[in-house]
């Protein structure tokens, strides 16, 4: 099976849905990853691990190892330049032309010959305005492919068990639950990838628990999807993607509420 996963940033695919994208690469799916900046705006590393020039170049790089760990057939960059963070922590979309961002995730899924397309949700998990674009974008693309569109899941669904709730995509129920725990190694090994960012990842559970935590200890085991297309009517969901990933023995469907 073929499947694009599409994120904004370096460090998405792996902090929001690396265990999924491990299990689908293991079950033998062709995941090709799709990442629309290098993350040029986001933080260097505490200490710097190189200067904000080279922030960009870097965290492509960082995006290689972890697409490895993830086990991805592919990895593409878009052209975008990621913003820099504004005041009091004011994050930004990369573009205001969400057109030429539809018609280059149109022809991104047609080269892999996508059966599925894996992205940000509605609200961009934690409402993050790159996230939304994303999101948004996919939508489009996916219309736009009319009777040729892959299936099109996002990431960060809701149920009552999700472990982050700050990430939870309250507009988005999910579809289907995944203990990814059989891949944790790998979702820490890719973690690991994004040292540009280990700062970051461990920020505010430290702060949490009052004292420092390494990067594997914030790594969860539990992901969601939701299908936006086709539309889900009732539960279980069945696709050639929630199959496969069944076959895994590692989906869980969410309990009807
Ligand atoms: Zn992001």
């Amino acid at each position: 099976m073929n499947i694009l996963a599409f994120f904004a940033h370096p460090d998405d695919e792996t902090m929001l849905c690396g265990g999924t994208l491990a299990l689908l690469a293991r079950a033998g799916a062709q995941v090709h990853l799709l990442i629309a900046t290098r993350g040029e705006g986001g933080e260097n590393g505490e200490p710097p691990v190189c200067s904000r020039e080279e922030l960009g170049e870097v965290r492509a790089e960082e995006m290689r190892c972890a697409a490895k760990q993830l086990g991805a057939a592919s990895l593409r960059f878009l052209s975008y330049i990621d913003p820099l963070v504004g005041p009091d922590n004011t994050l930004y979309a990369f573009t205001e032309d969400e057109e030429t961002l539809t018609a280059e995730l149109v022809e991104a899924l047609q080269a892999v010959h996508a059966e599925a397309l894996i992205s940000h949700g509605s609200n961009g998990e934690y409402g993050h305005p790159a996230h939304r674009l994303c999101h948004r974008a996919a939508r489009k693309a996916i219309e736009r492919l009319g009777t040729q569109a892959p299936l099109f899941y996002t990431i960060q669904a809701t149920h009552p068990e999700h472990p982050r709730v700050r990430l939870a995509n309250p507009e988005d129920p999910a579809h289907l639950i995944l203990d990814t725990q059989s891949v944790h190694d790998i979702k820490v090994a890719a973690a690991l990838c994004h040292r540009t960012q280990h700062a970051l990842f461990i920020r505010n559970t430290s702060r949490e628990l009052g004292r420092p935590v390494t990067v594997p200890e914030v790594i969860r085991d539990w992901e969601s999807l939701h299908r936006v297309y086709p539309p889900v009517h009732r539960l279980p969901v069945e696709d050639e993607l929630t199959n496969l990933l069944r076959a895994t023995g590692s989906a869980r469907d969410p309990v009807e509420t």
